[in-house]
């Protein structure tokens, strides 16, 4: 049997959206135990107040991937929507979490791994805000309040959020071309994968001379999106 490395992202699994829940549940049985191993590059919920949260999706997702675990060994990595992810809910899920940049040999290919919010450098309200949230200090006072205080502020920075990209162009929400060539430069590998976007795609340019690789991986709105890397390279599959 082929091995692979899966990599997935953007899920932003909520309550709202059963049927996307349902298949995230049936990919962790069914073709994720199958893996070396399984890497999810952010956004794996639509929203994360706290390790402490008691939801029914906070409690059902944790429960189906403590199986998981013990087969193969599962990273995740915070997105721009749960990025309070933290210890307690490593130990529950028995997932690694990863820093927010992360280098790796993918069969011999030198990657880097990001959510890929921070490659959006065009979109500077957004970068202004992350940097408040991602405060320390911003964290402990967040989390030092009770859940419901917690929820509706998530709620309201939802919100902003979506006035706010519905003034964004196109372009100001991609990620920018000179701050993917940086990331390679500085990083030296051959390839970078990436979410965020939700712009499923493969691309390939010269960096300093170099052929390299960028995936963008896809969301789970429509249907799940996986990219399945082995010996022979990576590719982007539909799954429903
Ligand atoms: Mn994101």
């Amino acid at each position: 049997m082929t091995t692979q490395t899966l990599f997935i992202s953007d899920l932003h699994l909520d309550i709202q959206r059963p049927d996307i829940l349902a298949l995230f549940f049936k990919f962790i049985q069914e073709q994720a135990p199958l893996a070396d191993s399984l890497y999810i590059l952010g956004d794996l919920f639509e929203a994360w107040i706290g390790d402490d949260d008691d939801a029914e999706i906070c409690q059902t997702v944790k429960a189906a991937l403590k199986p998981l675990t013990e087969k193969i060994p599962v990273f995740v990595m915070h997105g721009n929507r749960d990025f309070l992810l933290g210890k307690q809910f490593e130990q529950d899920t028995g997932c690694q979490l990863l820093p927010e940049q992360h280098t790796l040999d993918v069969y011999g290919v030198s990657t880097l791994l990001m959510h890929g919010d921070t490659l959006c450098t065009d979109d500077v309200a957004y970068l202004q805000l992350r940097q408040t949230l991602h405060h320390p200090l911003w964290q402990q006072d967040f989390l030092s309040k009770n859940l419901d205080e917690r929820r509706l502020m998530a709620q309201q920075l939802r919100q902003q959020s979506q006035a706010a990209m519905q003034s964004k162009s196109e372009e100001i929400m991609d990620a920018n071309p000179q701050a993917v060539e940086t990331a390679f430069q500085q990083h030296k590998v051959q390839r970078i994968i990436h979410g965020h976007t939700h712009r499923p795609q493969i691309h390939t340019t010269d960096v300093a001379g170099t052929r390299v690789e960028r995936v963008v991986l896809g969301d789970w709105y429509q249907q799940g999106s996986i990219l399945v890397c082995d010996a022979q390279g990576c590719h982007l599959s539909v799954y429903e």
